[in-house]
């Protein structure tokens, strides 16, 4: 099959390309797949009603289908169709977060296939904020199902050209709508159990979540995070059981004081190149301007008084590493709170728990 790569806009970018957002529409609820911007990152859609679609966008990613997906909605009115019951802080949390990076997870009504959602009874819901995710899920019939636009296994794709580098050959269509503003994946939050659970950390914080009305009390089980990098660890958010984002190379985290971090990484690139290895650094600017890295491969997207920016940066850094033939990446670690929770979270699986403490 031959992939179109498209804008989502006009020649002069200063609107939606009607269009060609229709033309999507219909390929999605003929059953194809098209691959989408949103504010996190790139999505891989297909209708999410339409077992044959879920089943499609778990062979164009290489997914296990168990792994299950996210419904893409463009109206809070679309949820009572597929979720069983609507808690009233869901109510509250779509006021405050949607259009928004926040996933909610809901009994499933019979309207979702088992494909869409990787056999669970569960369904889990976005809305997306980015305007042509938004005309493409109405174009389609109001759902799409969307994991990640990336094969599985790699980091996600904030920008078109990281989806054709994927999935080129096997979907039908890309739009192209610049670079994803966030660049981490949407916080996934469990409404289906009595005590709500973050099961994934994302731009949206712990803190924001559970500011909510009906949501105050912290009901974040102690050390949930540190639970999923367990092996025997089953999850109820499956995909964390999956390695993720991983680069090519042999990958380590270092955390702890910046001025002790830059020095690490200095000695451990310049050891490393004096072997033979191509050496990758992911850091903030600060880290980089500190450590003198001349030899090594460096993606500094941003500096740490930014962790917006250096989210923003990630998965681009950890593919720019594979580009660059890197075999040794070292990366700096972050204090975690607020975003970079989600930040370390991505690195620490993209490192296969490679953590150096200094
Ligand atoms: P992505 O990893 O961005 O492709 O988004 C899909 C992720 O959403 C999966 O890997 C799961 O972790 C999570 N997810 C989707 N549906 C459910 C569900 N019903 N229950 C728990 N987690 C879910
Ligand atoms: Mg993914």
């Amino acid at each position: 099959m031959t992939t179109e790569l498209v804008s989502a806009y006009t020649e002069d970018g200063s609107a939606l390309n009607e269009e060609t957002i229709r033309r999507a529409g219909r390929v999605l609820r003929e059953g194809g797949l098209v691959a989408f911007p949103t504010e996190t990152v790139y999505g891989l859609g297909g209708d999410a009603l339409n077992p044959a679609s879920s089943k499609k966008i778990y062979a164009a990613k290489g997914r296990p289908s168990d792994n299950p997906l996210i419904v893409h909605i463009a109206e809070l009115e679309a949820l009572s169709a597929i979720v069983k019951k609507i808690p009233e802080a869901a109510l509250a949390l779509a006021e405050q977060f949607w259009p928004g990076p926040l996933t909610m997870i809901f009994e499933k009504s019979d309207l979702v296939p088992m494909e869409t959602t990787g056999g669970l009874s569960t369904v889990a819901v976005r809305m997306p904020d980015h305007p042509a995710a938004l005309r493409l899920i109405r174009e389609a019939g109001g759902y799409i199902a969307a994991p990640s636009a990336n094969r599985s296994g790699r980091p996600s794709p904030t920008l078109a050209s990281h989806v054709y580098e994927d999935l080129a050959g096997n979907i039908e269509m890309i739009l192209d709508g610049g670079h994803a503003t966030i660049g981490l994946e949407s916080t996934i939050l469990d409404l289906s159990v009595e005590k709500p659970v973050i099961l994934r950390p994302g731009y949206i914080t712990k803190e924001e979540i559970f500011g909510v009305p009906g949501m105050e009390e912290d009901r974040v089980p102690a050390g949930l995070h540190k639970m999923s990098d367990k092996e025997d660890f089953h999850p109820k958010a499956p995909g964390m059981k999956y390695r993720h984002y991983a680069p090519k190379g042999d990958m380590t985290v270092l955390c702890g004081p910046m001025q002790r971090v830059a020095e690490a990484l200095s000695e451990l690139s310049r050891a490393a190149s004096a072997r033979g290895e191509t050496v990758g650094i992911l850091c903030s600017k600060e880290t980089a301007e500190r450590a003198g890295l001349s030899e090594a491969v460096l993606f500094s997207p941003a500096s740490r008084e930014d962790p917006a920016g250096i989210a923003a940066g990630l998965f681009e850094g950890l593919r720019r590493m594979d580009e660059a033939s890197c075999t040794v990446i070292f990366a700096e670690g972050f204090p975690e709170e607020g975003v970079f929770i989600a930040v370390m979270n991505r690195l620490k699986k993209a490192a296969g728990g490679n953590i150096i403490h200094i």
